[in-house]
């Protein structure tokens, strides 16, 4: 059975039971009120019958001694004289006193006068019969013991009912002997009763109990009367109650029975009244009934709904991945909580119950009360970043979204707990990315520039000094462009390692990005100690490093700077030092310098300089001039070195030293380059088209070019655009920057080699290549760099060296090319020793182009002089 028909039955049947009991209370109470009602209503007019009956009586009695006590009819009893009967008892004195029968009965008992009449017609009627005899058998009726006695009743004679009133006949003072008895009667007939019946407004009936055939209920009634007060009342049927009024006789003999019956109003209202309220309460029954069901299956409805959220709630509590768990405000401890929640603390979900808020909860005591009345106050839903204790005792960083709700009729802390290990760990990831180098683990220059502001205050304090030391590496682009980034990191790694190892523990030692480092020495009590540290710094730098099995050298730039000195904040430190850097780079790297005041300009100039040469191709300030080289055998002109020149409309000419390393440190040099190899080929295809032929071009490359992975490419390109046969194009390279990155360049080289294109080395002997790279690399010609030609006459040293190099190049079968012959003693040198031509001012400085020309159409030749004794000796 549906829960709903369960309660629908319960209520009907409850509403049931409530209707009969308020039924059977109602005719118990209720009617019986009625039915006393009634009783006493026909009681009141059962009295007011024999009362009216009794005032009948007492009237005749009273005409009785009215005309007893008449001197008229005192006489008339002693002269009979028939005048006073026709004079005073006419027929309407009967009908005016209402008078049936009238005798004057003298002493002796003898009938001295009797009339009856039938005072409605009216019309005499023969005396009753009986009446007479009636009188004889009651001779006491007739004698009176005092004048003024008199009797007076009802008397039945012969089964007639009559009232009767009898007084003895005296004179009007009641004086003088009684002369005979005055009875007057009146007959109680049918019309008689009805007469009282509608005086007294009853329903009348009459009956003589001496009667033959007396009705059951009438004997019954007489019965009951005689014990009951003379009265008896019947509930004759549903509509009709009955009283019977016995009367006695004039001697006080039951004679007649007077029912009063009545109308059963009261009863009947009394019913229709409890029907009435049974109706009405059956109506309000069955609405309240109605109502109940409506607001039980309203109850039952929401009960379904909250059951069914309920379940729906815990469901989703269940499967959330949240932790979820509840907790008793005032005793803390855990009343309910999820799966999730239990993994997440890696307890079982038994063992959470019971646990206490402070079991989980950080480590200060306490704290568990502050956040529940965190929570109350709070008034909704307030999150948190806290650490909770796990099962095995080890801090787990969650994020918990606490409010108070009601639970089972208490105040409930309501707990959802998220895992924010991960972004834990990615903020301090981030704010590590943000303040470290991630290669170097080094402060970087946001976490540097902190730390300075912060030594500055503290120096500004304590008065003492603060140094900013800037570093940059020397030619660690070139580094990192010949040998990868890898082996670039590598280094950054070592060099991080030891400049760290140079400073206290409260210094800075930051990467700034590149090769840039710049370190905070924050108490500096005197400048001698800081030279200490930078000599230290300078000599870590340098000391050699092996990264991949290959032994590198590099050395730093330092710029210095001191705080109060040259610079009240951070941010005119860091530029001071950065400007001393550059002062000690331009003087040749792996020096230090101080800030000056002066620096300024330099720097100032520098950048200008760099800013020009961005600009400087484009609006065509390069040119190119040729320096001839000829043979040392036979004097001739066989080839020519292309050289780059910057003509500056308000620098003038720059020297090449001065922006070629600037183009390098840039990367200009790349398009500069190119523009210098497409020139030189175009200017030798015009030669060549001026009929001087048989000429080679030497043209230099720059590190950062030989770098390019297209290399190839692009020269094969700029030699089919100019149409420049490759066979007569030699490229320069220098021997540091072969050694670099020795792998990938024998690539290079040998593709363009394969193209026709020769190689030569430059400026050999500066540095250290190794035999066995040098033997592998697809080479035509060395050139002797010319400090070793420069003092070959002069110093001793440098002949050795320039000797030993032409002896290398020779066994490996490669050309010399002695560069910066000056004089007629250098080229002799050179020419005695086989070595096969030359470059230099003794034959011609670089030359325009125009000048070149020139130098071409007169067809000079290199004077080669006599034998010097040397030669004559071996000869
Ligand atoms: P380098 O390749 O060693 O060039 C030879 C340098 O020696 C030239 O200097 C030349 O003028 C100079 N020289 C030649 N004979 C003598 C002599 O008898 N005495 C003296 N004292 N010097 C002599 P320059 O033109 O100033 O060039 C300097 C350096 O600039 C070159 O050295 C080369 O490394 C670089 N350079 C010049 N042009 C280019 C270029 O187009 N590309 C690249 N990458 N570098 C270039
Ligand atoms: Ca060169
Ligand atoms: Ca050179």
């Amino acid at each position: 059975m549906k829960p709903i028909t369960k309660t629908s039955l319960l209520i009907i049947a409850s509403v049931g039971i409530l209707l009969a009991a308020i039924y059977a209370a109602a005719q118990l109470i209720v009617l019986n009120g009625f039915l006393n009602l009634e009783e006493a209503s026909l009681e009141r007019n059962a009295a007011r019958t024999r009362d009216a009956l009794t005032d009948e009586i007492n009237n005749l009695d009273r005409q009785v001694a009215d005309w007893a006590t008449w001197d008229d009819s005192y006489r008339y009893m002693q002269d009979h004289n028939p005048q006073f009967i026709e004079k005073n008892l006419p027929e309407d004195t009967f009908t005016r006193l209402s008078l049936n029968l009238i005798l004057f009965v003298d002493t002796t008992g003898q009938i001295v006068f009797s009339k009856a009449m039938d005072f409605s017609k009216p019309a005499e009627i023969p005396l009753p019969d009986g009446m007479r005899e009636y009188l004889r058998d009651h001779p006491q009726l007739l004698r009176f013991a005092k004048p003024s006695d008199g009797r007076s009743g009802v008397i039945v004679v012969a089964g007639m009912p009559m009232l009767i009133g009898m007084r003895p006949i005296t004179t009007s003072e009641g004086k003088g002997p009684i002369r005979g008895t005055l009875i007057m009667a009146r007959f109680l007939n049918e019309a008689e009763v009805a007469r009282l019946a509608a005086v007294t407004h009853q329903s009348l009936s009459m009956a003589v109990l001496a009667a033959v055939g007396l009705p059951d209920n009438f004997r019954n009634a007489a019965d009951t009367a005689v014990k009951n007060k003379d009265l008896a009342l019947e509930i004759t049927d549903e509509k009709k109650v009955s009283a019977y009024c016995l009367i006695r006789n004039i001697d006080k003999t039951p004679v007649l029975l007077l029912r009063v019956q009545m109308r059963r109003d009261i009863y009947q209202s009394g019913l229709h009244t409890i029907n009435y309220f049974l109706l009405t309460l059956a109506i309000v029954a069955i609405l309240f009934a109605l109502v109940m069901r409506l607001l039980a299956s309203r109850l039952l409805t929401s009960l379904h709904k909250h059951q069914e959220v309920e379940r729906r709630y815990r469901a989703v509590v269940e499967q959330s991945g949240e932790g979820i768990f509840l907790v008793d405000v005032d005793s803390l401890a855990v009343l309910d909580a999820n799966n999730a929640f239990a993994r997440l603390l890696g307890y079982s979900d038994r063992e959470l119950i019971g646990l206490n808020l402070d079991d989980i909860f950080d480590r200060l005591p306490g704290i568990a009360h502050n956040f529940v009345s965190l929570v109350m106050k709070a008034r909704g839903h307030i999150t948190h970043e806290m650490q909770f204790k796990r099962k095995d005792g080890s801090w787990l960083d969650v994020e918990t979204s606490a409010n108070v709700i009601e639970h089972e009729d208490k105040q409930v802390l309501s707990i959802v707990v998220r895992d924010i290990t991960e972004r834990k760990l990615a903020q301090e990831r981030i704010h590590y990315l943000a303040h470290y180098d991630p290669l170097t683990n080094l402060p970087n220059r946001v976490l540097l520039r902190d730390r300075l502001q912060q030594d500055l205050a503290h120096a500004e304090r304590n008065h003492w000094m603060v140094a900013v030391i800037f570093l940059d590496l020397d030619r660690f682009k070139l580094i990192n462009d010949s040998l990868g980034h890898h082996a670039g990191d590598r280094l950054l790694q070592a060099v991080s390692a030891r400049l760290n190892s140079c400073v206290r523990h409260g210094d800075t030692v930051s990467r700034q990005g590149g090769d840039e480092f710049v370190i905070v020495v924050s108490e500096v009590r005197e400048t001698d100690a800081l030279n200490v540290i930078v000599e230290k710094l300078l000599n870590a730098v340098a000391d050699p490093c092996n990264v991949h099995d290959q032994e590198m050298n590099i050395t730093t730039s330092i710029g210095i700077c001191l705080y109060p000195h040259v610079g009240e904040d951070a941010d005119t430190l860091l530029k001071n030092a950065d400007m001393a850097m550059y002062q000690a780079k331009a003087t040749g790297g792996n020096d230090s310098q101080f800030y000056r005041k002066d620096m300024d300009d330099r720097t100032r100039e520098r950048m200008s300089l760099e800013n020009n040469l961005r600009h400087a191709l484009e609006r065509g300030e390069f040119y190119l001039v040729y320096q001839p080289q000829v043979d040392l055998k036979s004097g001739k002109l066989f080839g020519m070195e292309a050289l780059l020149r910057w003509q500056h409309p308000q620098l003038g000419d720059v020297p090449p030293m001065k922006f070629i390393p600037l183009a390098e440190e840039t990367g200009l040099i790349l398009q500069i380059g190119e523009w210098v190899l497409r020139t030189a080929c175009a200017q030798m295809q015009e030669w060549r088209r001026q009929g001087f032929d048989g000429l080679r071009m030497s043209v230099n490359l720059s590190a950062r070019q030989l770098l390019q992975k297209d290399l190839t490419r692009r020269v094969n390109a700029i030699l089919n655009e100019t149409g420049l046969p490759s066979s007569l194009l030699d490229l320069e390279l220098t021997e540091s920057m072969l050694m670099e990155n020795m792998q990938e360049n024998i690539g290079t080289l040998q593709s363009l080699r394969q193209m026709g294109v020769a190689i030569s080395i430059d400026d050999f002997g500066t540095g250290y290549s190794s035999l066995a790279y040098l033997q592998r690399l697809p080479i035509e010609t060395l050139k002797i760099d010319r400090s070793f030609v420069r003092d070959i006459v002069a110093r001793d040293g440098d002949a050795p060296i320039a000797l030993a190099v032409i002896a290398l190049a020779h066994s490996l079968g490669h050309r010399v090319i002695a560069e910066g012959v000056e004089t007629v003693e250098q080229l002799e040198f050179m020419r005695d020793h086989d070595c096969e031509a030359i470059q230099g001012y003794y034959f011609s400085k670089p030359l325009s182009v125009e000048a070149f020309t020139a130098l071409l159409l007169s067809g000079r030749d290199l004077p080669l002089p006599g034998l010097t004794s040397l030669q004559l000796v071996k000869g």
